[in-house]
């Protein structure tokens, strides 16, 4: 079946062709490394990762690109802030965003370059810039020379005359216009700086991203994906810089954009103050319900950030996950007693073609995930209702893997492997058990033992096994 991309470059749904055979070279605009994501920016992780998990479900190749800022504005006015070094912040927010990354289960990226180890890159496509006359240097500052570039615009779609009106210079910049970007700035001192052939320096936040898509991808490549308000004017600078160097119309094929994440209707966003971090979020909540709850919507459009949406996606995945142990448990049954004919399978069958059929053709529809999810669920009622009935494991069996496939699509595990919970969740229970032992001490003491009893058999058909030792009781979680 053919899939369908909006591409914001021609703000339509494009038939998705690679552009060499069933290779798809892919990147996307990673974290700025300098504090705590918020769940917005994880939106934007998991979006992408679910658009490359599909890909990759439909047979294609992909080749996933996703950087780490770790040199920008941002980071040395924090380090400033801070007191410390941005090396030491991008260290300490890397691991931060790695970590995140795996709670969420973003598949990792083929690689997560790190600008600051790709200078050598961002200079030579300046360098390039400069030679074809599409940029300047004044005192060490080298700048893109908008004006000069009659494509610029064509993404954003804002023209020269409406950028004039809306840019302005700030008091240290030396541009001949108002419109046109740095592409390295000049070392100002307390500043990480590197050699180049306009003098020590740092490269812009535009030019990090083409050097490094050029580098791994190569040019033109597939996909380029960000959040929304990377549109203008990151990515248009990236058109224009990665055209400018190489002489190439169009860079990147297909440009895809996430919508927001909001609060109360309005944009997410660390400026505003009105944010969650991933951080908070993961640890008071199952990490797979958020992750469900981050797809949940079709990517471009909004999705409110709200308690009751997360524990709508907490009860989503609890039906997914009983329909999982449902399915195991038949065919644990069906393998012991020999399979049994009598059963219909007939109905089971067809639901899981249904299933397949559902999900490609809402996945093909520009990666339509509430469609996709309510195939799913539809999916989850059949089996529901049909699973007991079914006579053959072999269709338990098929059921169970085409379900784990396609929700493995939307990142959702159920393998069956240990439920992930959040590190607050778990400190959380590690306290409410110890309570419930100090009761049960109490209860001894006072020889209420019908009262500790039923607290240690309670806990036991929990799962939770009891030991009394002559430090006291202890405790560990079987299975
Ligand atoms: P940053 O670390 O700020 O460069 O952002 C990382 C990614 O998150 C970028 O693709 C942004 O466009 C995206 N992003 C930022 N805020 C939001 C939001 N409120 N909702 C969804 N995506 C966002
Ligand atoms: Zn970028």
């Amino acid at each position: 079946m053919t899939l369908y991309v909006y591409n914001t470059l021609s703000r339509s749904k494009e038939e998705f062709v690679p552009l060499q055979g069933n290779t798809v070279r892919m990147y996307v605009c990673g974290p700025t490394v300098y504090d705590y994501p918020h769940i917005g920016n994880a939106r934007s992780f998991a979006v992408f990762d679910t658009i490359r998990r599909y890909l990759e479900y439909k047979g294609y190749r992909v080749t996933f690109v996703t950087n780490i800022t770790d040199i920008d504005d941002k980071m040395i006015a924090r380090a400033r802030e801070e007191g410390t070094t941005v090396r030491e912040l991008a260290a300490r927010f890397t691991e931060e965003y790695l970590r995140i990354a795996r709670e969420l289960n973003l598949k990792p990226a083929t690689v997560n370059p790190r600008a600051t180890e790709h200078i050598d890159d961002m200079i030579d496509m300046i360098q390039h810039i400069v030679d074809n006359g599409k940029a300047y240097v004044v005192d060490g500052d080298v700048y893109f020379d908008v004006a000069g570039h009659e494509q610029y615009g064509v993404l954003s779609r804002i023209s020269k005359d409406e950028l004039a009106a809306g840019a302005r210079v700030e008091v240290d910049e030396k541009k001949r216009d108002p419109r046109d970007f740095a592409l390295w700035k000049a070392e100002k001192p307390g500043e990480p700086s590197w050699e180049s052939p306009w003098g020590r320096g740092r490269p812009g936040w535009h030019i990090e991203c083409s050097a490094m898509g050029a580098r791994f991808l190569g040019l033109p490549f597939d996909i380029h994906g960000g959040g929304q308000d990377l549109i203008f004017p990151h990515h248009e600078n990236e058109i224009a810089q990665s055209s400018a160097a190489y002489n190439i119309d169009t860079p990147v094929k297909y440009w895809l954009h996430n919508g927001f994440l909001t609060i109360d209707k309005e944009k997410m966003s660390k400026s505003e103050g009105n944010f969650y971090t991933a951080r908070e979020v993961l640890d008071r909540h199952d990490h797979q319900a958020v992750r469900l709850y981050l797809v949940s919507a079709h990517y471009r459009q909004p999705l409110d950030f709200n308690e009751a949406a997360l524990e709508q996606a907490q009860h989503s995945l609890d039906r997914l996950r009983n329909a999982a142990e449902l399915l195991r448990g038949r065919i644990r049954v069906l393998e012991k007693a020999g399979d049994r004919a009598k059963g219909s399978d007939r109905e089971l069958k067809e639901s899981v073609a249904r299933l397949r059929e559902g999900f490609e053709r809402a996945m093909d529809d520009d990666f339509n995930t509430p469609s996709a999810l309510a195939e799913i669920f539809t999916f989850v009622r059949d089996v529901n209702t049909l699973a007991p009935e079914v006579g053959s494991a072999g269709t338990l069996r098929e059921a169970l893997a085409a379900l784990t496939e396609v929700v493995g699509v939307l990142g959702i595990d159920l393998s069956g492997g240990a439920q992930t919970v959040g590190a607050g969740a778990a400190a959380l229970v590690e306290g409410l058990i110890g309570l419930l032992l100090e009761i049960r001490e109490e209860a001894r003491a006072a020889k209420d033992y019908a009262t500790a009893d039923r607290i240690r058999a309670r806990l036991g058909e929990l799962g939770v096994v009891v030991a009394d030792t002559k430090d006291g009781p202890t405790w560990k979680i079987a299975r």
